[in-house]
Protein backbone atom coordinates (compact mmCIF):
# COMPACT_ATOMS: atom_id res chain seq x y z
CA UNK A 1 0.00 0.00 0.00
CA UNK A 2 1.26 3.23 -0.57
CA UNK A 3 0.78 4.73 3.32
CA UNK A 4 3.39 1.77 4.10
CA UNK A 5 5.74 3.80 1.37
CA UNK A 6 5.30 7.25 3.27
CA UNK A 7 5.67 6.39 6.61
CA UNK A 8 8.46 5.45 8.37
CA UNK A 9 9.17 2.54 10.09
CA UNK A 10 9.05 2.22 13.83
CA UNK A 11 10.70 -0.72 16.33
CA UNK A 12 9.08 -1.85 18.41
CA UNK A 13 9.64 -5.05 21.40
CA UNK A 14 6.98 -7.59 22.72
CA UNK A 15 7.45 -7.23 26.13
CA UNK A 16 4.26 -9.50 27.28
CA UNK A 17 1.34 -11.31 25.55
CA UNK A 18 -1.77 -11.83 28.11
CA UNK A 19 -4.99 -13.84 26.82
CA UNK A 20 -7.48 -11.97 28.06
CA UNK A 21 -10.18 -13.76 26.33
CA UNK A 22 -10.64 -17.53 24.61
CA UNK A 23 -9.86 -15.90 21.82
CA UNK A 24 -8.10 -12.22 22.34
CA UNK A 25 -4.73 -11.79 22.92
CA UNK A 26 -3.46 -8.52 24.54
CA UNK A 27 0.16 -8.06 23.05
CA UNK A 28 2.66 -5.47 24.77
CA UNK A 29 5.08 -3.88 23.18
CA UNK A 30 7.85 -1.32 24.05
CA UNK A 31 8.82 1.35 21.78
CA UNK A 32 10.76 4.75 21.47
CA UNK A 33 8.19 7.47 21.65
CA UNK A 34 4.16 6.69 20.68
CA UNK A 35 1.55 9.62 20.79
CA UNK A 36 -2.11 8.46 19.48
CA UNK A 37 -6.01 9.55 19.35
CA UNK A 38 -7.69 6.46 20.41
CA UNK A 39 -8.65 4.93 17.93
CA UNK A 40 -6.23 5.10 15.95
CA UNK A 41 -4.48 1.89 14.54
CA UNK A 42 -0.43 1.13 13.40
CA UNK A 43 0.55 -1.18 10.55
CA UNK A 44 2.42 -3.95 11.57
CA UNK A 45 5.08 -5.81 9.74
CA UNK A 46 4.68 -9.04 10.41
CA UNK A 47 8.01 -11.25 9.80
CA UNK A 48 9.44 -7.62 8.87
CA UNK A 49 7.06 -7.96 5.68
CA UNK A 50 3.69 -8.59 5.55
CA UNK A 51 1.42 -5.51 6.60
CA UNK A 52 -1.19 -5.86 9.19
CA UNK A 53 -3.73 -3.55 10.64
CA UNK A 54 -4.21 -3.15 14.56
CA UNK A 55 -5.57 -0.75 16.52
CA UNK A 56 -3.84 1.04 19.63
CA UNK A 57 -5.98 -0.47 22.73
CA UNK A 58 -3.29 1.91 24.75
CA UNK A 59 -0.58 4.13 25.49
CA UNK A 60 1.46 3.82 28.44
CA UNK A 61 1.78 7.69 29.89
CA UNK A 62 5.24 8.09 29.53
CA UNK A 63 4.56 7.06 25.74
CA UNK A 64 6.86 4.32 25.33
CA UNK A 65 5.13 1.56 25.68
CA UNK A 66 1.08 0.67 23.96
CA UNK A 67 -0.72 -2.53 23.87
CA UNK A 68 -3.25 -4.28 20.91
CA UNK A 69 -5.67 -6.75 21.07
CA UNK A 70 -5.59 -9.61 18.65
CA UNK A 71 -8.14 -12.09 17.92
CA UNK A 72 -6.20 -15.40 17.44
CA UNK A 73 -8.24 -17.21 15.88
CA UNK A 74 -7.72 -18.25 12.53
CA UNK A 75 -5.17 -19.66 9.97
CA UNK A 76 -4.32 -16.11 8.57
CA UNK A 77 -0.54 -14.98 8.44
CA UNK A 78 -1.11 -12.41 11.05
CA UNK A 79 -3.02 -14.05 13.32
CA UNK A 80 -0.77 -17.31 12.84
CA UNK A 81 2.49 -15.22 13.74
CA UNK A 82 0.76 -13.23 16.36
CA UNK A 83 0.01 -16.46 18.29
CA UNK A 84 3.61 -17.38 17.93
CA UNK A 85 5.32 -14.08 18.82
CA UNK A 86 7.63 -14.47 22.50
CA UNK A 87 9.02 -11.92 24.83
CA UNK A 88 12.04 -9.69 23.04
CA UNK A 89 11.03 -10.73 19.67
CA UNK A 90 11.71 -7.37 17.26
CA UNK A 91 9.04 -5.83 15.01
CA UNK A 92 8.26 -2.91 12.77
CA UNK A 93 5.01 -0.79 12.32
CA UNK A 94 4.25 2.49 10.86
CA UNK A 95 1.58 4.67 12.55
CA UNK A 96 -0.21 5.65 14.49
CA UNK A 97 -2.81 6.03 11.18
CA UNK A 98 -6.63 6.84 10.83
CA UNK A 99 -9.38 8.77 11.23
CA UNK A 100 -11.84 6.75 13.25
CA UNK A 101 -12.11 8.88 16.42
CA UNK A 102 -14.10 10.45 18.83
CA UNK A 103 -16.15 13.05 17.83
CA UNK A 104 -15.50 15.88 20.51
CA UNK A 105 -18.15 18.54 19.38
CA UNK A 106 -20.90 16.00 19.53
CA UNK A 107 -23.78 17.44 21.25
CA UNK A 108 -25.66 14.00 21.80
CA UNK A 109 -26.24 13.15 25.94
CA UNK A 110 -25.90 9.28 24.85
CA UNK A 111 -23.14 7.45 23.24
CA UNK A 112 -23.68 4.20 22.27
CA UNK A 113 -20.33 1.62 21.34
CA UNK A 114 -21.12 -1.59 19.71
CA UNK A 115 -18.32 -4.08 19.57
CA UNK A 116 -17.75 -7.89 18.70
CA UNK A 117 -14.16 -9.55 19.16
CA UNK A 118 -11.34 -7.33 19.20
CA UNK A 119 -13.43 -4.46 18.23
CA UNK A 120 -13.49 -3.21 21.72
CA UNK A 121 -10.03 -2.63 21.34
CA UNK A 122 -9.86 0.83 20.20
CA UNK A 123 -13.42 1.80 21.90
CA UNK A 124 -12.38 1.09 25.10
CA UNK A 125 -9.86 4.20 25.73
CA UNK A 126 -12.61 6.34 23.98
CA UNK A 127 -14.86 5.05 26.63
CA UNK A 128 -12.98 5.72 29.31
CA UNK A 129 -11.95 9.57 28.42
CA UNK A 130 -15.46 10.12 27.96
CA UNK A 131 -17.78 8.38 30.35
CA UNK A 132 -18.01 11.32 32.66
CA UNK A 133 -19.18 13.48 29.90
CA UNK A 134 -21.96 11.13 28.38
CA UNK A 135 -24.46 8.29 29.55
CA UNK A 136 -22.50 5.53 27.54
CA UNK A 137 -23.63 1.89 26.50
CA UNK A 138 -21.86 -0.83 25.65
CA UNK A 139 -22.70 -3.69 23.27
CA UNK A 140 -20.99 -6.77 22.58
CA UNK A 141 -21.50 -9.86 21.20
CA UNK A 142 -20.01 -12.99 20.94
CA UNK A 143 -20.48 -16.63 20.03
CA UNK A 144 -19.62 -17.95 23.81
CA UNK A 145 -19.53 -16.23 27.11
CA UNK A 146 -15.62 -17.33 27.28
CA UNK A 147 -15.02 -14.87 24.21
CA UNK A 148 -15.83 -11.97 26.51
CA UNK A 149 -12.58 -9.75 27.08
CA UNK A 150 -11.94 -9.25 30.78
CA UNK A 151 -11.94 -5.86 30.82
CA UNK A 152 -13.04 -3.60 33.24
CA UNK A 153 -16.39 -1.64 32.57
CA UNK A 154 -17.34 0.75 35.10
CA UNK A 155 -19.69 3.64 35.09
CA UNK A 156 -21.22 2.54 32.22
CA UNK A 157 -24.62 0.55 30.90
CA UNK A 158 -23.47 -2.84 29.36
CA UNK A 159 -25.01 -5.02 26.95
CA UNK A 160 -23.18 -8.47 26.76
CA UNK A 161 -24.93 -11.11 24.54
CA UNK A 162 -23.94 -14.39 23.24
CA UNK A 163 -25.70 -15.89 19.96
CA UNK A 164 -24.65 -19.54 20.61
CA UNK A 165 -27.38 -21.61 23.26
CA UNK A 166 -26.10 -22.09 26.85
CA UNK A 167 -28.67 -22.66 29.20
CA UNK A 168 -26.56 -21.09 31.86
CA UNK A 169 -25.96 -17.82 30.82
CA UNK A 170 -28.66 -15.10 32.34
CA UNK A 171 -27.69 -12.09 29.86
CA UNK A 172 -28.89 -11.23 26.28
CA UNK A 173 -29.21 -13.50 23.69
CA UNK A 174 -28.53 -13.14 19.97
CA UNK A 175 -26.32 -10.92 17.47
CA UNK A 176 -25.42 -7.61 18.76
CA UNK A 177 -27.70 -5.72 16.13
CA UNK A 178 -30.84 -7.75 17.74
CA UNK A 179 -29.70 -6.35 20.94
CA UNK A 180 -29.05 -2.44 19.86
CA UNK A 181 -32.52 -2.49 18.27
CA UNK A 182 -34.24 -3.80 21.03
CA UNK A 183 -32.38 -0.77 23.29
CA UNK A 184 -33.86 1.75 20.43
CA UNK A 185 -37.11 0.29 20.31
CA UNK A 186 -37.58 1.58 24.29
CA UNK A 187 -36.85 4.83 23.29
CA UNK A 188 -39.00 7.53 22.88
CA UNK A 189 -36.13 9.94 21.26
CA UNK A 190 -33.92 8.14 18.80
CA UNK A 191 -32.03 12.12 17.83
CA UNK A 192 -30.05 12.59 21.58
CA UNK A 193 -27.70 9.05 20.79
CA UNK A 194 -24.37 8.60 18.75
CA UNK A 195 -22.65 5.44 17.80
CA UNK A 196 -19.32 3.81 17.79
CA UNK A 197 -19.27 -0.16 15.88
CA UNK A 198 -15.85 -1.13 15.54
CA UNK A 199 -15.43 -5.07 14.93
CA UNK A 200 -15.72 -7.36 11.56
CA UNK A 201 -16.98 -5.95 8.39
CA UNK A 202 -20.50 -7.77 8.12
CA UNK A 203 -21.08 -6.51 11.61
CA UNK A 204 -20.51 -3.04 11.26
CA UNK A 205 -22.30 -3.34 8.02
CA UNK A 206 -25.22 -5.07 9.31
CA UNK A 207 -25.33 -2.71 12.23
CA UNK A 208 -24.90 0.72 10.40
CA UNK A 209 -27.83 -0.70 8.14
CA UNK A 210 -30.02 -1.14 10.77
CA UNK A 211 -29.76 2.34 12.15
CA UNK A 212 -30.19 4.09 9.48
CA UNK A 213 -33.47 1.70 8.84
CA UNK A 214 -34.44 2.68 12.34
CA UNK A 215 -34.12 6.52 11.40
CA UNK A 216 -30.61 7.11 12.74
CA UNK A 217 -29.17 10.33 11.01
CA UNK A 218 -25.78 8.81 9.20
CA UNK A 219 -23.75 11.35 10.28
CA UNK A 220 -24.52 9.78 14.28
CA UNK A 221 -22.84 7.13 13.23
CA UNK A 222 -18.88 6.74 13.55
CA UNK A 223 -17.40 3.03 12.15
CA UNK A 224 -13.96 0.90 11.99
CA UNK A 225 -14.41 -1.77 9.78
CA UNK A 226 -11.48 -5.05 10.48
CA UNK A 227 -11.12 -5.90 6.98
CA UNK A 228 -12.70 -4.91 3.51
C1 LIG B 1 -8.20 -0.41 10.48
C2 LIG B 1 -8.09 -1.85 10.93
C3 LIG B 1 -7.85 -2.12 12.27
C4 LIG B 1 -7.77 -3.45 12.69
N1 LIG B 1 -7.56 -3.70 14.02
C5 LIG B 1 -7.54 -4.97 14.46
C6 LIG B 1 -7.38 -5.24 15.86
O1 LIG B 1 -7.24 -4.35 16.69
N2 LIG B 1 -7.37 -6.56 16.23
C7 LIG B 1 -7.51 -7.59 15.34
O2 LIG B 1 -7.50 -8.76 15.76
N3 LIG B 1 -7.67 -7.34 14.01
C8 LIG B 1 -7.67 -6.07 13.55
N4 LIG B 1 -7.83 -5.82 12.22
C9 LIG B 1 -7.85 -6.97 11.29
C10 LIG B 1 -6.39 -7.38 10.98
O3 LIG B 1 -5.74 -6.34 10.26
C11 LIG B 1 -6.28 -8.65 10.09
O4 LIG B 1 -7.13 -8.51 8.99
C12 LIG B 1 -6.60 -9.89 10.87
O5 LIG B 1 -5.68 -10.06 11.95
C13 LIG B 1 -6.53 -11.12 9.96
O6 LIG B 1 -5.29 -11.13 9.35
P1 LIG B 1 -4.60 -12.49 8.92
O7 LIG B 1 -3.31 -12.19 8.27
O8 LIG B 1 -4.59 -13.43 10.08
O9 LIG B 1 -5.64 -13.09 7.87
P2 LIG B 1 -5.52 -13.10 6.27
O10 LIG B 1 -6.69 -13.90 5.85
O11 LIG B 1 -4.17 -13.50 5.78
O12 LIG B 1 -5.73 -11.59 5.89
C14 LIG B 1 -6.99 -11.06 6.14
C15 LIG B 1 -7.03 -9.59 5.84
O13 LIG B 1 -5.75 -8.95 5.96
C16 LIG B 1 -5.86 -7.73 5.28
N5 LIG B 1 -4.76 -7.53 4.33
C17 LIG B 1 -4.37 -8.34 3.35
N6 LIG B 1 -3.34 -7.79 2.68
C18 LIG B 1 -3.09 -6.61 3.26
C19 LIG B 1 -2.17 -5.58 3.03
N7 LIG B 1 -1.30 -5.64 2.02
N8 LIG B 1 -2.18 -4.50 3.85
C20 LIG B 1 -3.04 -4.41 4.88
N9 LIG B 1 -3.97 -5.36 5.15
C21 LIG B 1 -3.98 -6.44 4.32
C22 LIG B 1 -7.14 -7.78 4.53
O14 LIG B 1 -8.10 -7.15 5.31
C23 LIG B 1 -7.42 -9.24 4.45
O15 LIG B 1 -8.77 -9.45 4.18
C24 LIG B 1 -7.93 -4.51 11.77
C25 LIG B 1 -8.16 -4.22 10.41
C26 LIG B 1 -8.26 -2.92 10.00
C27 LIG B 1 -8.54 -2.63 8.54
Amino acid sequence: MFKNLIHQKNKAIIISREKISENLLKVDFKTNHIEYTPGEYITLFIANIVPRNYSIFSVSEDKKNFSIIVNINGDGIGRRSIRQFVTYEKVSYIGPLGDFKFNKNDRSENVWFIATGSGISPLYQMIEDNKNKYNISLFFSANRKEEFPKLKFDGIKTYFSITQKDDTWKGEKGRVTHTVKKQLLDLPNLENISFYICGNPNMVKDTNLMLLNEGISKDKIYFEKFGF
